[in-house]
């Protein structure tokens, strides 16, 4: 495997300097433990965000392709359903081995079709990889219950059951760590899966193939089928409609969600769904302000914005507001380096593509025409067309965009509040509730604003919350369910309840 990643990365530094490729790239599809072209050997581009270049081209699935798949997910779904939720643990964490062992190679991978800074891409790897190892280990507490009964002639048990096959379908901006956080507990409950990885970022989900494979999971439990724009809805529907799955996990946008819900209901699957958000970051004036800008530029402009749970407004109250704006544009001209994932020094890498950047300049162009004020930033970077500059918005209002569409990118807003009551109202008129920040040293408003804002995440004086012990997920028409943590395998599982009678 080493070997083989270490060309992946050859081909990425390559890229980086000149249009060179590999021809050794895992770039077929990973099907029944077999590598293979699609049905119509087509194949599509990979290019490097961060320069547009070819970084190789890979097998491009069709729906015929995805039937393929989920045959061979459930025809092995048997075999590794009765396999020891011992064994299933141990090659769990063989694989988590082995994407530690790999892990340079790994991120350097994420950075070339990520773009995000290779220092963002090794965390990556390493919080990707401890889902492996954390649902390796919740693999042998799928507990039941043994229920006192009202009857004495009667005994209840109820059986935790992996629910069967599931199709995942994972987005771009976490290529790594999205997959991991969904496949570690679908397999370690006994679920064998098919994955559909965002078609700008196939190459780290094959490489995850190969590394399941020399793992020595079995073949058909973990297939892996990228596929091209063009083709993905039609294989979104065959991963959401074939009766052999009973169920999908989709992290993307809420339009696309509610598609695949939509999919997903004729033969009533189960669903789990982390969809976007449009989290606030509320700074009270009792806050203590280094530490509310720290969290602030950490929240806003990881992964260059580029995250679900990244700020989307500032809420600022009146006393603190000035000193919040002045401090927060020193930090950003002393903190944020835009430049190729690849430069030591860069923290703020290219976005996606060029629709994402578009996003953002329509956005900042809309706040300015309705009297929001550039403090930083506000246009595109010298470096070229997928980079933009790291940007502050002062007087924002609640009738700009930017306060009601989830941006994906490095634009901080801010808005002023009087009153908390006023902040929670802002806050909570979102249609969405992933995650939200508030920075405060007034402990009775802590609980107040804790409790009361409408999302399935909260940090209290700290901006950064992603970890594998906790739950993921989000209220609203921010999803389904939750990701990782002890609750990570529920969407995963049947619970059956077996009666005992004439005892
Ligand atoms: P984004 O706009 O950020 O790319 P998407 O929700 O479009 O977010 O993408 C997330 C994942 O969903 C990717 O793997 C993408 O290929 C996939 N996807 C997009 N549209 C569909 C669809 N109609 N059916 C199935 N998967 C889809």
């Amino acid at each position: 495997m080493l070997l083989r990643v270490c060309r992946v990365v050859r081909a990425a530094a390559r890229a980086h300097s000149s249009s060179a490729r590999s021809e050794r790239l895992r770039s077929q599809a990973y099907i029944g433990g077999r590598w293979v072209e699609a049905e119509s050997a087509a194949r599509f581009a990979v290019r490097e965000p961060a320069s547009g270049q070819l970084l190789t081209d890979v097998v491009d699935c069709g729906p015929r392709d995805a039937s393929t798949a989920v045959r061979a997910a459930s025809d092995s779904l048997a075999g590794w359903r009765a396999a020891t939720s011992k064994e299933r643990s141990r090659l769990l964490r063989k694989w988590h081995n082995l994407m530690i062992q790999n892990k340079d190679e790994l991120a350097k991978l994420i950075t070339a079709e990520n773009g995000k800074p290779l220092k963002e891409a090794t965390s990556e790897i390493v919080y990707a990889a401890s889902f492996l190892e954390w649902f390796s280990e919740e693999a042998r507490r799928i507990y039941g219950d043994v229920v006192p009964t009202s009857s004495p002639d009667r005994r209840i048990l109820i059986l935790k059951q992996p629910v069967g096959v599931v199709s995942i379908i994972t987005p771009w901006n976490f290529p790594s760590a999205m997959l991991t956080r969904k496949a570690g507990a679908a397999l370690a409950v006994g679920c064998t899966v098919v994955v559909k990885p965002a078609d700008d970022t196939p190459l780290s989900a094959l490489a995850l193939a190969e590394l399941a494979d020399e793992a020595g999971i079995p073949a058909g439990v973990f297939n892996v089928i990228p596929s091209s724009k063009s083709n993905t809805p039609a294989v979104g529907e065959v991963l959401c409609t074939d009766p052999l799955v009973a169920a999908i996990s989709f992290t993307g946008s809420t339009a696309t969600g509610k598609i695949l819900l939509r999919h997903a209901c004729g033969t009533v699957k189960k669903a789990s769904m982390e969809l976007g958000g449009l989290a606030p970051f509320i700074v009270f004036d009792s806050a203590d302000l280094d530490r509310a800008v720290a969290g602030a530029i950490a929240s806003k402009f990881r992964n260059s914005g580029q995250t679900c749970v990244c700020t989307n407004q500032f809420l600022v109250q009146e006393g603190i507001h000035d000193a919040f704006v002045e401090k927060m544009v020193k930090a950003m001209h002393r903190d944020l380096h835009v430049g190729n994932g690849f430069d030591e020094q860069t923290t703020q890498g290219p976005l996606i593509n060029e629709r994402a950047v578009e996003k953002v300049e329509n956005q900042i162009n809309d706040a300015v025409s309705r009297g929001a004020c550039i403090l930083t930033g506000g246009k595109r970077h010298r470096l070229g067309a997928t980079f933009f500059e790291p940007t502050l918005l002062s007087n924002v209002t609640t009738d700009m965009l930017c306060t009601k569409e989830e941006t994906f990118g490095p634009l901080a807003p801010v808005l002023k509040f009087r009153t908390e009551e006023e902040v929670i109202a802002i806050a909570n008129a979102a249609d969405v509730g992933l995650a939200g920040y508030f920075y405060s040293s007034d402990l009775a408003q802590i609980w107040r604003v804790a409790e009361q804002l409408e999302v399935g995440i909260v940090g209290v004086n700290e901006g950064l919350l992603s970890t594998v012990e906790a739950p993921f997920g989000g209220v609203k028409q921010s999803g389904l369910g939750r990701e990782g943590s002890k609750y990570g395998v529920d969407d995963f599982l049947e619970i059956k309840y077996v009666c005992f009678g004439g005892l």
